[in-house]
């Protein structure tokens, strides 16, 4: 389908442009009444899912360190999560849980699921979010003892993810199969704290 819109470079394009493009090679007529404004629509509902970029995880952390003596397991459950996709720009949605030993500090409460947002809201696939969430936690309180991170019931509200076999983390196979991830120092949970760990959450978490 010829295009309507011919931008100099495809840099050049606004965002706006940029959709407007894509509603016509979709076989659409952007100027119609419904979707005259939904190239604007469209940029800021994007700048939203994906505002994670812009925001700095680990100063979010650091901001937010408590001095304590408690060095009990803190672990902070169900924590819903929404993100998008990286391999189809498709929203996929789960629960996420954090668990880790403190060792002289904590993290407040609020943080984590603030951490975990930012995350969320970039281009994802459930093992590497998982996996940078806990490497943050490590690396800004380096101190801890351990640190585990666990999400489970990835779904996709809709999609070619549940209807072929490509290679989405996200696809139909994994449903409601968790999906641990135990740090490097996963093994310095002490015997007590492992079988309290997978008490809750299953045998993933044994080192
Ligand atoms: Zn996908």
């Amino acid at each position: 389908m010829k295009s309507t819109t011919q931008p100099s470079t495809l840099t050049s394009a606004s965002y706006e442009e940029l959709v407007r493009e894509m509603l016509v090679r979709l076989g659409e007529d952007p100027d119609r009444e419904g979707l005259t404004r939904t190239p604007e629509r469209v940029q800021k509902a994007y700048e939203f899912l994906t505002r994670g970029y812009k925001e700095d995880p680990e100063a979010l952390l650091r901001k937010a360190l408590f001095t304590v003596t408690y060095d009990e397991m803190v672990i902070v459950k169900d924590v819903e999560m929404f993100s998008l996709c990286e391999h189809h720009m498709l929203p996929f949605f789960g629960k996420v849980h954090v668990a880790y030993i403190p060792n002289g500090k904590v993290i407040g409460l609020s943080k984590i699921p603030r951490l975990i947002e930012i995350f969320s809201r970039r281009l994802q696939i459930q093992e590497r979010l998982t996996t940078q969430i806990a490497e943050t936690i490590q690396k800004t309180i380096d101190f801890l003892q351990s640190v585990a991170c666990e999400n489970r019931q990835f779904k996709y509200l809709a999609g070619p993810c549940m209807t072929t076999n490509q290679s989405c983390p996200t696809q139909s196979n994994k449903l409601n199969r968790p999906e641990i991830f135990v740090s490097k120092q996963g093994a310095r949970f002490r015997t007590n704290r492992r079988d309290k760990c997978v008490k809750l959450y299953g045998a993933g978490f044994a080192p």
